[in-house]
């Protein structure tokens, strides 16, 4: 199987974020000054610099998409002094030599897209923490229609593919990139080759062993919370932390079970681009992703998922008993 029989956007998706993923690889050493934006969360340059190279791509491939990304340039222009706009426009100089700062400005931009019939929702780099201490991060890029998620394209420069395939040292150490089209299942392809790998999510069927998939970063949710949560399940194997998509990346792989992401607060809504490549490649693994009260993810309500309260994914068997556990952990508020 090749990325070519999934279709042209399928295509577009995997080398947007392939190409990106070469980038911030080259150019770890520059992301080391980071502007920390007013919801206090990190980005480098490389975040800026991706936004441009794949609303570049995506311009020119699909002129007639939106696109919805985390980062604008009027943060950019805000954030930092003129020698940070030029690293940013240096790096989108490697792939658009001609690039004037205003274009590159420009193509940051189209990120600011609506969120009408069809449009494309990208996180440049998911997980800057992890990027920047060494963890696991990820680009994440999917394609929406009508509120439903029909394309999605995940790189994770430094994720192993799953124990099961002959990957050689080469590509465990260089990353892959989860591909997945409605319909079509979930495939790992691993960076320096063409072949896609069948995703599939764990047979895990006893809570008491399931593996719980959960944010490096513990202000990225409500942990304690997560903590009693974990107990309720009476799961005894300790959680995987990972950073960013990397984890929807491992469920979908069979690598851990459930991925409970519980808010830090009331107000708190979670942003399309850090679930929407995400849930496709699990539910197209044979998984299941749907908000702590077992609603669905509702990808018409803007930026944020307004409707939905937090997210679990579970490789199907285990969803019903994880959202009972959650119930009984809240209840014990
Ligand atoms: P993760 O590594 O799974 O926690 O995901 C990283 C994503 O968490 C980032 O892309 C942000 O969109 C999001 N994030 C950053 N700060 C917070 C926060 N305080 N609470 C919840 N999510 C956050
Ligand atoms: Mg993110």
């Amino acid at each position: 199987m090749v990325v070519e029989q999934l279709g042209r956007e399928a295509v577009i998706a995997a080398q947007a974020v392939e190409e990106a993923g070469r980038l911030a690889r080259m150019q770890q050493d520059l992301a080391t000054a980071a502007h920390v934006k007013p919801d206090f969360t990190p980005t480098t340059v490389i975040d800026w610099a991706i936004q441009a190279i794949v609303a570049a791509r995506l311009l020119r491939e699909c002129p007639d998409d939106l696109l919805v990304a985390e980062e604008s340039a009027a943060q950019l222009r805000r954030a930092s002094n003129q020698s940070f706009w030029r690293d940013v426009a240096g790096l989108v100089r490697r792939l658009h030599p001609q690039a004037s700062l205003s274009q590159v400005f420009d193509w940051i931009d189209l990120g600011g897209g609506g969120t009408e019939h069809r449009f494309w929702t990208l996180d440049p780099i998911d997980g800057t923490k992890g990027f920047l201490a060494g963890r696991q991060y990820a680009i994440a890029l999917a394609l929406i229609e009508a509120g439903v998620v029909q394309v999605a394209a995940i790189e994770c420069p430094r994720l192993s593919p799953p124990a099961d395939t002959d990957g050689t040292t080469e590509t465990m150490s260089s990353g892959g990139t989860a591909i997945a089209v409605r319909g079509h299942g979930a495939w790992w392809k691993p960076n320096l080759t063409n072949e896609l790998v069948r995703l599939k999510v764990s047979s895990c069927t006893e809570a008491s062993a399931a593996r719980l998939l959960r944010s490096y970063e513990r202000a990225h949710g409500d942990s304690e919370l997560l903590d009693r949560t974990a107990k309720a399940l009476g799961t005894h194997v300790p959680p995987i932390l990972l950073d960013s998509q990397a984890k929807h990346v491992t469920l979908a792989m069979g690598g851990g079970d459930l991925l409970i992401r519980i808010p830090p607060n009331t107000e708190f809504r979670e942003a399309i681009w850090d679930h929407a490549a995400g849930s496709l490649v699990i539910e197209e693994a044979g998984g299941q992703v749907t908000d702590l009260t077992g609603r669905s993810l509702d990808f018409t309500t803007g930026r944020r998922l307004l409707r939905n309260d937090g997210v679990l994914a579970s490789n199907r068997t285990l969803h019903r008993v994880a959202l009972s556990a959650i119930r009984r952990a809240r209840h014990q508020q």
